[in-house]
């Protein structure tokens, strides 16, 4: 049976996807080479479609990497020479704190307890951390921090830079990127596309940094450092050859729903997330995990289940749809369901009705 994908990543493909593709094989994108001026132009389009979505001013370039966690090594080899600072609400926030250790640099934390969030208010940057992490959506626990305390962060502490993890909501959040320094996203997510892309968004004083690093002997990678993508970046090329089929698809979807229009698609975004918690409120089988509403995630809602979630998941394959299990230690006793741009009203609708009947 044919099945509609609620899971957060791989995620339902959007569904011009395969119409696209098949564009893509007509004009033999697979084949040609990543010095020609047709892919420069993939990589220009695709560049002008992200920075109209996401309004990315020119301060910053568009970078491609193999996935979204490769960002997270290329922003602290690239942007810190001693110390970063990570707020941890979850399974990814962490990982990209552990990086940092595995990178030797020293890596400070403020963590909160699973399904909890942060505002402004509480966050204590360190004196001496070079470098701001923060996680948009926390994928594992449906935790989100609210774009206006991502920038009361960075206004309060101008001379640090801030790295935003949008992977799992870009282009839902409205950030601000005259504050935000760099931000990245894997397109296997809210843009609906297959795994094996991901974008790196970093401006000028990431790439100084960069330099400075360089010249004064700190190691910051030989793979995909920022100076040779920016180099590189320049003429619309990349320094590897790069996924050409699917920088060329993203600028699709990128076009696509610049057609909607960003407004449009967060207003959709945060109506389906609110029939989503109002039913896993209402129901007597479904409890919503996070309590504070501002820390809600708009994009991957995580439910509580009275019975194990394996039991509810299998219902809902019955139907054909798939949710994903709780992460990690609530793989049994959670559900998460994916709200992106790929699946509609409707559909959010008839989930909630198939799992209304559980
Ligand atoms: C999925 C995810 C990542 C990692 O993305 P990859 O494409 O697997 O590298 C990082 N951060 C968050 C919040 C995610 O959801």
């Amino acid at each position: 049976m044919k099945q509609t994908y609620f899971t957060a990543g791989p995620a339902e493909l959007y569904p011009t996807v395969s119409q696209h593709l098949q564009t893509a094989m007509d004009e033999q994108i697979g084949s040609i080479s990543h010095r020609s001026a047709k892919f420069r132009s993939i990589y220009q389009f695709c560049d002008e479609q992200l920075r109209e979505l996401l309004t990315i001013p020119e301060s910053h370039g568009i970078f491609f990497t193999g996935s979204a966690s490769e960002v997270w090594e290329r922003i602290l080899l690239n942007c810190v020479e001693h110390e970063s600072f990570h707020l941890v609400n979850g399974s990814f926030s962490k990982k990209f704190c552990d990086y940092a250790t595995a990178l030797q640099k020293y890596a400070h934390k403020q963590e909160k307890p699973f399904g909890e969030g942060f505002d402004y208010s509480e966050i204590e940057v360190p004196e001496y951390a070079e470098l701001i992490a923060v996680t948009h959506n926390e994928t594992s626990s449906g935790v989100q921090m609210r774009p206006v305390d991502i920038h009361k962060l960075k206004r309060s502490h101008a001379k640090k830079l801030i790295a935003v993890d949008m992977v799992s909501s870009a282009p839902f959040p409205d950030l601000d990127f005259s504050l935000v320094d760099t931000a990245f996203f894997s397109v296997q997510k809210a843009f609906g596309l297959p795994a094996g892309l991901g974008v790196w968004i970093a401006n000028e004083k990431c790439l100084e940094k960069a330099e400075t690093l360089k010249h004064g002997d700190q190691h910051i990678g030989a793979h995909n450092n920022l100076p040779m993508l920016w180099k590189n970046y320049k003429t619309y090329e990349t320094p590897a050859t790069p996924n050409v089929l699917f920088i060329y698809l993203l600028g699709k979807i990128a076009q696509d729903f610049n057609r909607i229009g960003v407004e449009n698609l967060r207003r959709e975004t945060e109506e389906k997330a609110k029939m989503l918690y109002k039913f896993v409120e209402s129901h007597p089988q479904f409890s919503p995990f996070v309590k504070n509403d501002r820390h809600r995630s708009r994009t991957v809602v995580v439910a509580n289940t009275q019975k194990p979630s394996s039991e509810i998941i299998s219902k809902v394959k019955e139907s054909g749809m798939v949710v994903g299990s709780g992460y990690g230690q609530f793989k049994d006793t959670q559900i998460r369901i994916a709200n992106f741009p790929a699946t509609d009203v409707e559909q959010i609708g008839r989930l909630i009705e198939v799992l209304g009947k559980i």
